[in-house]
C-alpha cells in the first residue's frame, strides 16, 4: 500500500534503489520504461476504483502502480486536488505509474494532471468509464461503505449533476492516449491490457473504443438541417408519435448524410456538438418568446427506471424541423443558463410524485422548491406508469420566479427496476406500450396547456410576466391547430390527467392556490360568445369538468354517475366523494359558474335544485336511515359551474384526504343552500366573501368540535362521535336525515 498516495500499490515494490528522484524516472525512461498516468474519468459509480484496484491487484509484470484518489488521501479522507498533484508528481518520480483516481469530467479539471505529464515527460492517459447513466445511478446509490461517503438518494443526483458538465476527452488536451470503455466487457478489456503492460512496455497512441455518435441525436442534428419535412413524414408515419423502429436501423436521411459507424472520430463529434449548439443559438435568438407553446422533456423512463433504451429499440421520431430541437440542457435553467424559454417542463417522475431520487425528477423538485411539491400533492397522490399529470406551477416557486416556469407535466414511464413499484420484470413488449402511452399522456396534456394559453391570448390580452421582472402584454391571433380543436373539449368524466389531477381532489381554490390563475376557460369560449356571456374569472382546464357535463349530458348519458337530467340541473354522483353519499346538482344555465354570480333571477333554479338535492338525499335515507345530509355550496368553489353539493355527514371516504377537504365541508366555507337563498332573497346576492383562512384551520369535529392533529384521528374519532350537530345546524333546516323533514319553498 502506498501511503503517501492515499491509495495501495502494486505488489511488487518499485525499481531496486529507487530513491525518489526525478533523475530515476528519467533513468528508467532512457530504459524505454516509462512510467504512465492513467487518469480515469467517469462519474461516481463509473468503477473509477475498481478499475484501478483490479489492476493494482491483477498486474504481475513488475511495473508499479499506484492509485491516487482524491477521496482517501487527506490521512484516508476526502483531500484537495493539490494533494492529489503532489501525490501524482512524487509516484512518478519514483518510477511508479499512476491512475488519478477522481472524476475528472471537465477540462479544467484534468487539465493540471496532464500538465504535469508533461513536465515530467510521463505518457499520460486518459481511460474514460462512460458506462450508461443508469448503471452508474443504480450503483452509487446501493453502494454502501463509499470512501467519499457518496451512497444512496444523493447519490443519484450528484452522478447526474457530473454527467450534465461532463466534457470528452481529446488528444488536444495533451493526452497521448484515450481508450474509452461504453461497458463491462470494455472494462474488463481495458483491466486485461493495462494489467499486462510490463514496466518497458508502452501503449499505443491515439484514440480508441469512442461509440459513435449516438443515432437519435445524430438524426435530430441531420433533420434540422437538412431532412425534406415530406419524405420524413412518408417514412415515418404521422407526428408526434414514437416509432418502434429505430432511427438508426432505417434512418430516412440520404445515405450520405449518416455519420459513417466508428469513423466519426473525437474531433468529428465535438464539431457535431458545436454544430447543434450554434444551431440553437441561432434559433434561440429570434423565436423562443414563445415559451407559452414550448414543452422542455427530458427522456422518460431512464435513469432510475432502468429501461434500457438500447435494448428495445423504441425511438422518438421528429417530423417537423420547428417542433423539436434537441439539446442536452439543465432543464432547470433552460432560461437562465440556456436562453431558451420553456414554460412548460416535463418531469420524469416517480409513482409518488415525491422529490428526491435522482435525475431529473430531483433536480425539478429542488429548483422549484416547496411550492412544486405543495402543488403537486394538490393534484395528485401518485401516478401509474404510462401516465402524466400537469402541475401548474405556483408564483411562489424559484422555477416560476426566475425560469418562468409556468407548467411541470409530471410523467412516469415504465419501471425495470426491481426496487420499484410495477416492476415488469423485464418485459419490454409491455415496457415499450407503457413507455408510448407515457409520451401521448405527456403531449396530449402539453396539448392541453397550450390550448388554454391560446385561448386566453385570442380571448383578452394576457400580461405575461419574463424572468426579468417586466410584465409585457401579448396577444396571439390566428386559429387553433385541428388538434388543438379535438383537444379542445375536456373529456369529462374524465381526462387521464384530470382524473389524476381532481382525483386527490385536493380543492383548488381560487385566491389561495395553486393552478386557477394561469389556466383559463378555454373549452366555452364559443358557448360564451354564443351566450354573450364572458366568463369574469379564469378556471383551470381541469375544472371544467362540471361545466362540460352541465353543458352536453347527453353526450354522458350512458355514464352511471348521472343521477338525472333535467333542462335546469344534473345531479351528478362526486367523482371523489368525500362521505358515503356525495352527490352534485349540478346548474345548467351558461354563466352561471359559482355564487359568486348568482342573482335574484336564479332564485327560482336555486330552489329547484334545493328541492332536488333534498329529493335525492331522501332516496338515499331510504337505503341507509343512519345518513344525515347537508346541502350547500363552497363559497369559492375549485370546479366551474354553480354546483350545489349534498353530503353526507359520515364523511367516511378514503377521498377525504386533507384539511382544506375537511374544513371546505365543516366550516364556514361551506354555505347552507337554505341560507343562499336566504341571503338573495333578502340582498339579491350571496356572501361569498369567506375567508380563505378556515381552511387552514385545525381540525375540529363537526358534532363535538373537538380538535384532532390530523385526518386519520379525526376520522376515527368521527366514526365514534355520537354528538349531536351543533345548535345552528338543527335549525333552518339545515340538516336532512330520517328524522327531519327539509323543504324550500
Ligand atoms: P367545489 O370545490 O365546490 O368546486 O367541488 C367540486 C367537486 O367536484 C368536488 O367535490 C370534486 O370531488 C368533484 N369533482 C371534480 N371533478 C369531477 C368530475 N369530473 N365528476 C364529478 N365530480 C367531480
Amino acid at each position: 500500500m502506498d501511503t503517501a498516495a492515499g491509495g495501495s500499490a502494486s505488489a511488487l515494490p518499485p525499481p531496486s534503489g529507487s530513491t525518489g528522484t526525478g533523475a530515476e524516472a528519467k533513468e528508467d525512461g532512457e530504459r524505454g520504461g516509462k512510467p504512465v498516468m492513467v487518469v480515469l474519468m467517469g462519474p461516481s459509480g463509473s468503477g473509477k476504483s475498481t478499475f484501478a484496484e483490479a489492476v493494482l491487484d491483477g498486474s504481475a509484470t513488475g511495473r508499479p502502480w499506484v492509485r491516487v484518489c482524491q477521496d482517501t488521501i487527506g490521512k484516508d479522507k476526502a483531500g484537495t486536488k493539490m494533494q492529489c498533484l503532489k501525490a501524482v508528481a512524487d509516484a512518478l518520480k519514483e518510477g511508479k505509474s499512476v491512475f488519478v483516481d477522481r472524476c475528472n469530467l471537465e477540462r479544467e479539471q484534468r487539465a493540471d494532471f496532464v500538465k504535469l505529464g508533461g513536465t515530467l515527460h510521463t505518457d499520460v492517459h486518459a481511460l474514460a468509464l462512460e458506462l450508461p447513466a443508469k448503471v452508474c445511478i443504480s450503483r452509487a446509490v446501493s453502494r454502501t461503505g463509499h470512501e467519499g461517503n457518496l451512497q444512496g438518494r444523493t447519490a443519484a443526483l450528484v452522478v447526474n449533476r457530473m454527467l450534465q458538465k461532463k466534457e470528452t476527452p481529446l488528444l488536444t488536451e495533451g493526452f497521448n492516449r484515450i481508450m474509452f470503455c461504453n461497458d463491462d466487457t470494455d472494462v474488463k478489456k481495458a483491466i486485461e491490457l493495462y494489467s499486462a503492460l510490463g514496466p518497458l512496455d508502452s501503449l499505443p497512441s491515439g484514440v480508441f473504443g469512442q461509440k459513435r455518435q449516438g443515432p437519435i441525436q445524430v438524426g435530430i442534428m441531420k433533420f434540422l438541417k437538412k431532412a425534406d419535412a415530406s419524405s420524413v413524414e412518408k417514412s415515418n408515419g404521422p407526428k408526434l408519435t414514437l416509432s418502434e423502429r429505430k432511427l438508426g436501423q432505417e434512418n430516412p436521411l440520404p445515405k450520405q448524410e449518416k455519420v459513417e459507424s466508428g469513423s466519426c472520430s473525437m474531433e468529428a463529434k465535438t464539431e457535431l456538438n458545436d454544430n447543434i449548439e450554434n444551431e440553437e443559438g441561432a434559433k434561440e435568438s429570434g423565436s423562443y418568446d414563445i415559451g407559452y407553446r414550448t414543452l422542455a422533456f427530458p427522456s422518460i423512463s431512464t435513469a432510475d427506471f432502468q429501461f434500457d433504451l438500447d435494448r428495445e429499440p423504441l425511438t422518438l421520431y421528429i417530423v417537423d424541423t420547428q417542433l423539436l430541437i434537441a439539446c442536452r440542457r439543465d432543464i432547470t435553467q433552460l432560461r437562465s443558463k440556456g436562453s431558451l424559454q420553456c414554460n412548460v417542463i416535463a418531469n420524469a417522475a416517480n409513482w409518488r410524485l415525491k422529490p428526491g431520487g435522482g435525475g431529473v425528477n430531483a433536480a425539478i423538485f429542488n429548483a422549484a422548491g416547496e411550492a412544486l411539491q405543495h402543488a403537486t400533492k394538490e393534484c395528485a397522490d401518485t401516478l401509474r406508469p404510462g401516465n402524466s399529470v400537469v402541475v401548474p406551477v405556483p408564483l411562489t416557486s424559484p422555477l416560476r420566479e426566475q425560469e418562468a416556469v409556468t407548467h411541470v407535466i409530471h410523467v412516469l414511464g415504465p419501471n425495470m427496476n426491481p426496487m420499484r413499484p410495477d416492476y415488469l420484470k423485464n418485459d419490454y413488449t409491455k415496457g415499450c406500450k407503457i413507455l408510448r402511452e407515457a409520451y401521448n399522456s405527456l403531449f396530449e396534456n402539453f396539448a392541453s396547456v397550450v390550448q388554454s394559453y391560446m385561448g386566453k391570448q385570442n380571448d383578452q390580452p394576457v400580461a405575461v410576466k419574463s424572468a426579468s421582472g417586466d410584465s409585457k402584454m401579448k396577444r396571439e391571433g390566428g386559429h387553433e391547430s385541428e388538434r388543438m380543436k379535438k383537444h379542445k373539449l375536456i373529456q369529462p368524466i374524465l381526462t387521464k390527467q384530470q382524473h389524476e389531477c381532481t382525483g386527490s381532489n385536493a380543492p383548488n381554490y381560487r385566491g389561495n392556490s395553486v393552478g386557477s390563475s394561469d389556466a383559463p376557460n378555454q373549452a366555452t369560449k364559443a358557448d360564451n360568445k354564443k351566450s354573450g356571456v364572458v366568463a369574469s374569472k379564469s378556471w383551470g382546464t381541469w375544472a371544467q369538468s362540471l361545466y362540460e357535463l352541465a353543458m352536453h349530458p347527453d353526450k354522458y348519458k350512458n355514464s352511471d354517475s348521472i343521477l338525472e337530467v333535467s333542462d335546469e340541473f344534473v345531479v351528478l354522483k362526486d367523482l371523489y366523494p368525500k362521505a358515503k353519499k356525495h352527490v352534485l346538482v349540478i346548474s345548467r344555465t351558461n354563466g352561471l359558474d359559482s355564487l359568486a354570480d348568482v342573482k335574484k333571477e336564479h332564485l327560482p333554479l336555486l330552489r329547484k335544485m334545493h328541492s332536488a338535492g333534498v329529493k335525492w338525499a331522501q332516496k338515499f335515507l331510504e337505503e341507509d336511515m343512519s345518513l344525515e345530509f347537508r346541502l350547500g355550496y363552497h363559497s369559492v368553489p375549485s370546479m366551474r359551474q354553480l354546483h350545489l353539493h349534498i353530503v353526507s355527514q359520515d364523511f367516511d371516504s378514503a377521498s377525504l384526504k386533507n384539511k382544506k377537504h375537511w374544513n371546505s365541508f365543516t366550516t364556514s366555507f361551506f354555505r347552507d343552500s337554505v341560507d343562499i337563498i336566504e341571503e338573495i332573497e333578502q340582498h339579491g346576492a350571496a356572501n361569498t366573501n369567506s375567508d380563505d383562512k378556515v381552511l387552514a384551520m385545525e381540525l375540529r369535529c363537526h358534532r363535538c368540535k373537538s380538535a384532532h392533529p390530523n385526518i386519520p384521528k379525526l376520522k376515527s374519532h368521527i366514526a365514534n362521535c355520537k354528538s349531536s350537530f351543533p345548535s345552528h345546524l338543527l335549525e333552518k333546516n339545515r340538516l336532512v336525515s330520517s328524522t327531519e323533514h327539509m323543504d324550500c319553498t
